[in-house]
């Protein structure tokens, strides 16, 4: 690779980095692609966090294809980091995290509550066919609707507490 032969005296201004750096910017900068001059707080927080010779490193390293998407990360990652420095991305990754635990939960909850309807449907469709329904007299579905699902919840809800229990003593 070869370094500052290529440069060019009519280059306008330097790329943010090697102007952060105070040095001058080469035709083959390894920054000036992904840090340019109107973006001086890019660079900034990439080399608080990663330091310019670790960035410029990692560029090295990496087939140019992919140093857009690394630019980004280091980009993102910097920035939380300057946000939150005591646990920069990972504070918005574990609460993304705790977002898609409930969010499952609440997904397995209505999907256990389909099929119960589903169940509850066949077995009222069936007329007394189902051996889960005892007596057709009067309405059978208002009094399913309003008790069966709640027992099953709450069951659900005292497995998962005593499971929880267990697994933490
Ligand atoms: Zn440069």
């Amino acid at each position: 690779m070869k370094e500052g032969c290529g440069r060019k005296q009519g280059v306008p201004s330097p790329c943010a980095a090697c102007k952060l750096l105070r040095r001058r910017c080469a035709q083959d900068c390894v920054f000036a692609p992904y840090f340019p001059a109107d973006e001086p707080q890019k660079f900034a927080n990439v080399h608080k966090v990663f330091g310019a010779s670790n960035v410029n490193k990692m560029l090295q390293e990496l087939p140019e294809h992919q140093r857009g998407d690394a630019v980004s990360s280091m980009v993102y990652e910097a920035n939380a980091r300057v946000r939150d420095p005591v646990y920069g991305c990972v504070g918005a990754i574990s609460s993304l995290q705790q977002q898609v635990d409930v969010l499952q939960t609440q997904l397995a909850l209505a999907q256990a509550e389909v099929v119960h309807l589903r169940v509850l449907q066949m077995g009222l469709s069936n007329h007394g066919l189902s051996p889960t329904s005892p007596t057709n007299s009067g309405s059978p579905s208002s009094k399913f609707m309003d008790t069966q699902p709640k027992h099953a919840f709450d069951m659900d809800m005292v497995e998962h507490a005593s499971l929880g229990d267990s697994l933490w003593c």
